[in-house]
């Protein structure tokens, strides 16, 4: 699948905040500046009406960027799309539940489920380590289209086995407002932010990877982009 419409990697250079802060982050980092760009957007077959195998569409973005709000105000409008639940060997969050949020797997547990083949994908992040249950995700296409969303070695996992994927990278407006939007969770100790905003860094040097790349400045204005992008607005 071809991402169209929105902001896309590779087109002619905009003036645009957002992306303008993600072009000068790569400066920055000292990664060669190939902002992702925009430009009208354009109908997409919907992610709904595509065979089986391409009904695949991974959201990737660093750790607090807000893509677990999104994706929730994007499962309201759609109900149809299916969220796949990922393990972890994190412990939960106040608030999450074990089969909703993630399945809550010890690493042993985990560790026998990557031997067994159990895993579409999987990663450590942060210390801890995440997976994508195969079965469930191909059990789910067959019915509809299935979201992912994981972090940036699983979404690379992702693009061997469903090359067809949409791949979308959520970005913050600034490197400053993710840390104060981890920061304001209040749930990770000093270390795991310095983890996690470490791994940030990585993560947005990384944008130019996927089909697409949308800013999560505004809430609503990034949810009809996604729906955009999807074929869904
Ligand atoms: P958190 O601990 O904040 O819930 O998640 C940390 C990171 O792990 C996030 O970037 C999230 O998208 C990612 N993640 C969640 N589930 C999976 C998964 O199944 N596979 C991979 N590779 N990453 C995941």
């Amino acid at each position: 699948m071809q991402a169209q419409g929105c902001f896309r990697l590779g087109d002619p250079w905009p003036p645009n905040g957002g992306l303008l802060w993600l072009a000068l982050l790569r400066l920055h980092l000292g990664i060669s500046p190939a902002p992702p760009l925009l430009c009208d957007p354009v109908p997409t077959p919907s992610m709904t009406s595509q065979p089986s195998r391409d009904r695949v569409a991974v959201i990737t973005g660093p750790s607090g960027v807000g893509k677990g709000t999104l994706v929730r105000r994007l499962l309201e409008r759609h109900p149809e799309i299916w969220l796949s639940v990922s393990a972890t060997t994190r412990s939960p969050r106040q608030g999450e539940q074990d089969g909703r949020d993630y399945f809550f797997r010890s690493r042993q547990d985990f560790e026998q489920c990557i031997a067994d083949g159990d895993f579409l994908e999987w990663a450590e992040f942060a210390g801890n380590l995440y997976g994508t249950p195969r079965q469930s995700v191909e059990r789910n296409l067959e019915q509809g289209p299935v979201l992912l969303e994981i972090e940036l070695e699983g979404a690379r996992q992702v693009r061997q086995s469903f090359p067809a994927a949409l791949q979308i990278f959520l970005a913050p407006p600034s490197f400053e407002e993710l840390e104060r939007r981890i920061r304001s969770r209040g749930t990770d100790s000093e270390a795991a932010i310095a983890r996690r905003l470490e791994r940030a860094r990585e993560e947005l040097a990384a944008a130019s990877e996927f089909d697409a790349v949308l800013v999560n400045g505004d809430l609503e204005e990034a949810l009809g982009q996604l729906e955009r992008l999807l074929g869904l607005a």
